[in-house]
């Protein structure tokens, strides 16, 4: 029998880059867990509770800080962030994936934790968009923001992307498709890594 230790897949990028239809069709396909993050961001229109977010107060939030319930936390378009410890150890503890829509202050406060557990299980994925025009065709045909989110985001974008290079992989987007291959193959490529099995044969 052979069974192996789970990973923690963070995936960071700018809005627009198509990281979350990443994280989340990896998700739905039963492919790895995806880890619901808590903000005091209002929701969006088809937004849920639960589902999309944990939608907190800021004093919620600030209270799970205190009670040291959060992995990582970040201010991001002045809204808080955060990742709960619940969401990503005892999956990756039974061997189950885990993938993580993060930015990129959360992925270095991440990388930089003493959990030996967290370390063993951490691949991160910085998703590029093509270029700048594209970036912004993106972001604005969203539809769900008003002209000052937009432009908020995409001088975030701009100063985000600086940080790629922080990364062990990045994938450029193209297509939607063949991003979703790429993002499969380094899951597939992660999962054969010797020191993740846990071979009883010895
Ligand atoms: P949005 O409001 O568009 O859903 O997300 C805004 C940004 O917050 C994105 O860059 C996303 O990656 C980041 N984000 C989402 N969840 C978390 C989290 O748990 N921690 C941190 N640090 N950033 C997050």
């Amino acid at each position: 029998m052979q069974s192996r230790s789970g990973i923690l897949l963070l995936v960071s990028g700018p809005s627009g880059s198509g990281k979350t239809t990443l994280c989340r069709r990896l998700a739905q396909s039963g492919a790895a867990h995806y880890s619901v993050s808590c903000t005091t961001r209002p929701p969006r229109e088809g937004e849920t509770n639960g589902r999309d977010y944990h939608f907190l107060t800021r004093k919620q939030f600030e209270a799970d800080i205190a009670a040291g319930e959060l992995l990582e936390h970040a201010e991001v378009h002045g809204n808080l962030y955060g990742t709960l410890r619940s969401e990503v150890h005892s999956f990756i503890e039974r061997g189950q994936d885990v993938v993580m829509d993060i930015d990129v202050q959360g992925a270095s406060q991440v990388r930089a934790c003493d959990d030996a557990a967290i370390q063993h299980a951490l691949v991160d994925l910085f998703v590029m968009p093509p270029d700048d025009d594209e970036l912004r065709r993106r972001l604005s045909g969203r539809g769900t923001d008003s002209d000052d989110v937009i432009a908020l985001r995409m001088t975030n974008a701009l100063q985000e992307m600086k940080h790629w290079k922080e990364y062990h992989y990045c994938l450029l987007s193209g297509n939607r498709e063949e991003d979703y291959e790429r993002f499969l193959a380094l899951l597939t490529a992660e999962r054969l890594r010797s020191s993740r099995l846990n071979n009883e044969q010895g």
